[in-house]
């Protein structure tokens, strides 16, 4: 396998890794993640938006390796909350960063909301940076409602709380491949992979 052929994917988020290695399958192409270069340690996402922490994610990866490099910056936004907890999703009952102590401070701040109030989506943007160092954007969006207690077992972060009216399920009682169905990381890579097509320059997948 080429150079050209390895993908750096600036995570090392199991959770993500996972769902992202799964939705790569069809470019034939071997994934690393910062696990497989411990020094560079967590690169800060000091931006404001989801678009800004994914390229600065994406370029740190792309110049450390060499590789191409992708990124995902993703979170829960919800409308009762302006929004939050948008860009600070994974830390947003502080440090250090743990998904049972945000989910249970987005219920608190929830408490006794009617349905109505509990609209929220989760958003997912992803940068490419190829290896002439050109960056590419893709974005996915995922809409469901903020339930009152946790629900399932299965993926991370909040997916307990978050109950998708289609499959009345929430995240956690979603299998991977129908979450990646519709997710919001789904239909981000959905549109990276077509990009990632070319810039790997496959013509016959
Ligand atoms: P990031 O690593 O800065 O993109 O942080 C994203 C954070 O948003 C994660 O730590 C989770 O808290 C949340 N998040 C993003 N995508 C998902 C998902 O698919 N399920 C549950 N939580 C997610």
């Amino acid at each position: 396998m080429s150079v050209c052929k390895k993908l750096i994917i600036a995570t090392s988020n199991n959770g993500k890794l996972r769902e992202f290695k799964q939705l790569l399958v069809p470019l034939n192409i071997e994934v690393l993640s910062l696990k497989d270069f411990p020094e560079i340690g967590e690169i800060e996402e000091n931006g404001t938006t989801f678009v800004d922490n994914a390229l600065i994610k994406a370029r740190a990866a792309a110049k450390i390796t060499g590789y191409i490099s992708l990124a995902d910056d993703s979170g829960l936004e919800v409308d009762y909350l302006d929004g939050l907890p948008g860009v600070t999703s994974a830390r947003f009952a502080g440090e250090p960063k743990d998904d049972s102590r945000n989910n249970s401070k987005l219920l608190s701040l929830m408490k006794g909301l009617p349905p109505i109030k509990r609209i929220g989506r989760f958003q997912c943007v992803i940068a490419i940076v190829g290896l002439n160092k050109t960056e590419y954007i893709a974005e996915g969006s995922c809409e469901g409602f903020i339930l009152e207690e946790e629900r399932g077992i299965k993926g991370f972060g909040y997916d307990p709380l978050f109950y998708v009216p289609k499959y009345q399920k929430t995240f956690a009682e979603l299998d991977l491949a129908t979450k990646n169905k519709i997710s919001h990381r789904g239909i981000a890579t959905e549109k990276a992979v077509n990009i990632l097509r070319q810039i790997f320059m496959y013509d016959s997948l």
